[in-house]
């Protein structure tokens, strides 16, 4: 596979003499399978460049984006992406499904008359869109799997794996424990479901916008430190790991410090992991390694039933006890068309789970005010279906992972956090949890024509690789 980059900086374009040499362009980056197949992951504003230099020449070209969320920094590209607007052309955009908008109406957002002057329907290129979850499915003979990721909005992650090597891409994403963006503490729940996703990549392309110091100013934001993606990547056994989304108040000088440092930490420490900071323009390439070849996953959804009808049927659960705080909860929930319940002792509780399976429970955990770790625990001995487990996630002022798993917590929601972030993290579990019992399929409206490496929808992801259990790093 060939990977190069485009654009590699974060949040907004940075160009300028102290940004020359890792250039200030926002995410993009384009991936060939030696096959030649061409994927492009995210289309910031390093798009530009790169569909100049797809539209030399080339006529009837045939490629697929995949958006990793709907970001200024991850689409603002798209407008501007030559290739899109040339007719005979034909383009695949996937990105992650939302609970109201579609990714077209997303995309198209942008693109309205007070934008911009061209809409997306104008665009001279056959488009097709797809909307996402967590899942895997091919592109010709690229696999490509994807996962939730840790941000104020939506955000897939994409695992591509093709003759034999595996290029993860994980941007926008802040650890779920705040002590691992510390680079301390050990990865657990839902920061080795993470560890998982990335496990053993040939190339890790991920976001490593602050460091652990900057981090406590940024908590929430929705980004890595430096610090967790280099203990992350030796943890997970990566090979070599591209730091990107760089942040706009980073110049050259100093990103260059910051390699220099975490590379005599890994010499200090005898590490064989290749860290290295993303330059735009840079090539990446890795050698076919055929012995090896594509991992293919187990699981694939029987069920065809389409993954709205569940959504509409999707309720959340809510015990918490702080008034303010289950207003605010109650009000993102139904801003997101899902049905709250509360509850207000176990018996209810257990009645509403048994009656209307909710597709998250959100408890509230303050003691000696509220247990919500005793209630964990009730649920999980009422909820014995392992198969399809209630997701819980425990809302805290500070995380507590071994009592957390020991109570069957499933995630965490660390007090102070943005409604944005609160919003996000239902999001993706009702998603998880509707995905889990049937499979989607892609909206008619969405779609002129099925490519044929989807023809049989989208089997979801059922991990078989799993790295043992959590371990300090
Ligand atoms: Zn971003
Ligand atoms: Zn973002």
């Amino acid at each position: 596979m060939r990977v190069q980059f485009w654009g590699a900086r974060g949040s907004i374009a940075k160009p300028g003499p102290s940004t020359a040499r890792y250039g200030g362009n926002t995410s993009c980056i384009e991936v060939r399978s030696a096959r030649g197949t061409l994927v492009v992951v995210d289309c910031g504003t390093g798009g530009h460049s790169l569909g100049q230099n797809l539209s030399a020449g080339a006529k009837g070209l045939r490629g697929h984006i995949l958006i990793s969320h709907t970001h200024w920094d991850h689409i603002q590209g798209i407008p501007f992406f030559a290739p899109l607007f040339v007719p005979g052309n034909e383009w695949d955009i996937y990105g992650p499904k939302g609970l109201g908008q579609s990714l077209r109406e997303a995309l198209a957002g942008q693109m309205q008359y007070t934008y911009f002057p061209v809409t997306l329907d104008q665009c001279g290129a056959k488009i097709r869109y797809h909307d996402l979850v967590e899942g895997t499915f091919d592109i010709d003979d690229i696999k490509v799997s994807t996962h939730y990721l840790n941000h104020p909005a939506l955000t897939l992650g994409y695992r591509l794996e093709a003759d034999g090597v595996a290029v993860v891409y994980a941007c926008d994403h802040e650890p779920h424990s705040r002590m691992l963006a510390t680079g301390h503490g050990e990865i657990t729940g839902q920061d080795l479901r993470h560890a998982e996703f990335v496990n053993r990549a040939d190339l890790l392309i991920h976001d490593a916008q602050f460091t652990a110091e900057e981090y406590p100013t940024k908590i929430g934001w929705g980004h890595s430190t430096v610090e967790y993606v280099v203990e992350l990547s030796k943890y997970a056994e990566v090979k070599r790991v591209a730091l990107t989304h760089h942040d706009p108040l980073r110049d050259d000088d100093a990103i260059d410090r910051l390699l220099a440092s975490i590379r005599a930490r890994l010499r200090e420490n005898a590490s064989s992991l290749d860290v290295f900071a993303a330059v735009e323009g840079q090539v990446v390439e890795m050698a076919p390694s055929p012995e090896k070849g594509p991992v293919r996953r187990a699981g694939e959804f029987q069920a065809q039933t389409p993954i709205e009808p569940a959504l509409a049927e999707s309720s959340v659960l809510l015990g918490i006890v702080d008034t303010k705080m289950a207003a605010a909860f109650s009000e993102v929930i139904r801003a997101e068309g899902i049905h709250v319940e509360f509850f207000s002792d176990m018996d209810e509780a257990r009645k509403l789970i048994a009656k209307d399976r909710p597709s998250l429970a959100i408890l509230e955990h303050d003691p000696p005010r509220i247990d919500g770790m005793e209630t964990c625990r009730a649920i999980r001995q009422q909820d014995n279906d392992h198969e399809h487990q209630l997701p819980v996630v425990m809302v805290a002022s500070q995380e507590d992972q071994a009592s957390g798993a020991a109570a069957g917590v499933t995630d965490w929601l660390i007090k102070p956090f943005t409604g944005a972030h609160a919003r996000t993290k239902i999001r993706a579990w009702v998603l998880r949890t509707a995905c889990q019992w049937m499979r989607g399929v892609i909206p008619e409206d969405e779609e002129l024509a099925r490519p044929p490496c989807m023809s049989g929808g989208r089997p979801w992801l059922k991990r078989e690789t799993k790295i043992g259990a959590s371990r300090k790093m």
